[in-house]
């Protein structure tokens, strides 16, 4: 097997354009390989400005901007943290670092995010057992922002902070306002398959200075302020480099052209991939909504075709085409086994009938027909 399969479409490869090299060349010119340096400034000024976000602190992943985030809303032991099953792991996993635990809400239908109504209910259940939710976790899957109005009505009537993992949504918006800045605390990755990548990297945007001073303190060791070595809190060393940022700087210039051209992808599917009966794109924008398209994704409904997702993968795999399942719910998933969930069908039934096919912004519109033409081969009709 090849290390690199060059006739192998991807399912969202990295995607460089032409200035990352000249911010890489400087930063080694400049003897500027450390973590901090002027890249790192200039990556976390480009997120600000094109997100409005007050402060941002750009950090070795999304994951590291997750944990320290529901560390700011206070989550420690104990504590418990709403969060939707349909999401990848890593939304989740900082919950448990933290010694909280997570209690899943179900999706809705048509931006496949967190229902509101679920929503509502379990904080009316907790509420019944004197159970308050230290914090909530919003997630827009896919780049599609999920029912902001609705959910942050439902949060502020109980008082719940809010971090926003718009992990997959940098460059998507709601009501004209980029996502990541609805949230107290917002997050971005920029790992090898996200729309921006700096090989592996994340950031935290928040409106507070205090917030965003602790969160450089946290990710940097905790080092209190003296001469010599002194720790007063538990730290970290979560920053990113000055190297990978200035692969940032470069990516954080291209960003609209990108959104643009993931838009036009599912466009160009939406268009030609009407082949089988019961076969629908998704996940839909809600009013308001104008979601980057990180991901084209479909559903196969059994009851109006045979094709299952599976045997849709399989048959793109056999013309070297990547394809890959919804995210599997993380109330079924064994480590989190022991957590309650709100509901559960909807996002159980989009991972059964889900499939994301290749969205890179580097695919060519033969690449598309090529995706397309397979997935017609497949239709018996
Ligand atoms: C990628 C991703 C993360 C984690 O980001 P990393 O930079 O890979 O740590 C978190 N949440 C969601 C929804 C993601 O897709």
């Amino acid at each position: 097997m090849r290390s690199q399969d060059y006739d192998r479409l991807y399912l969202s490869p990295p995607h460089l354009g032409r200035h990352e090299l000249n911010y890489l060349h400087k930063a080694v010119e400049d003897n500027w390989v450390a973590p901090i340096g002027p890249n790192l400034d200039g990556f976390e000024r480009d997120i600000c400005e094109f997100t409005g976000a007050g402060h941002c602190v750009a950090l070795s992943s999304g994951t590291a901007a997750i944990h320290l985030g529901l560390r700011l809303l206070g989550v420690g032991p104990g504590d418990e943290v709403l969060c939707p099953s349909f999401t990848f792991v890593a939304t989740a996993n900082p919950i448990l670092y933290l010694g909280a635990r997570p209690v899943f809400i179900d999706s809705e239908a048509e931006t496949w995010n967190i229902c509101p109504d679920r929503l509502r209910e379990a904080l009316e259940d907790l509420q019944r057992q004197n159970r308050r939710p230290k914090a909530l976790i919003l997630v827009h899957l896919y780049g599609m922002p999920c029912r902001l109005h609705e959910v942050l009505t439902v949060a502020r009537e109980y008082g719940v902070p809010v971090l926003e993992d718009a992990a997959e949504a940098l460059g998507s918006r709601y009501q004209g306002q980029p996502l990541g800045t609805f949230g107290d605390v917002g997050v971005f990755s920029f790992n090898g398959n996200k729309i921006l990548t700096t090989s592996g990297g994340g950031a935290l945007v928040t409106n507070r200075p205090d917030w965003a001073e602790k969160v450089r303190f946290w990710a940097t060791q905790a080092r209190d302020p003296a001469p010599y070595y002194q720790h007063s809190e538990l730290g970290y060393n979560y920053r990113l480099s000055n190297l990978l940022a200035g692969i940032g700087r470069g990516q954080m210039e291209l960003l609209p052209d990108r959104v643009k051209k993931r838009r036009e992808i599912y466009d160009w599917y939406l268009k030609h991939l009407a082949v089988i009966p019961g076969l629908a794109l998704g996940p839909q924008e809600p009013a308001g909504g104008h979601s980057n398209r990180w991901l084209t994704c479909l559903t196969l409904l059994p009851a109006e075709t045979n094709i299952t997702p599976e045997q849709l993968r399989l048959h793109l795999e056999t013309h070297n085409i990547e394809s890959r399942p919804l995210w599997k719910p993380l109330h079924l998933q064994p480590l989190f086994s022991a957590a309650p969930v709100y509901g559960g069908q909807v996002c159980t039934t989009l991972f059964e009938q889900g499939l994301c096919l290749p969205s890179g912004s580097a695919m060519s519109y033969s690449d598309l027909q090529r995706v397309v033409t397979a997935i017609q081969e497949i239709n018996p009709a």
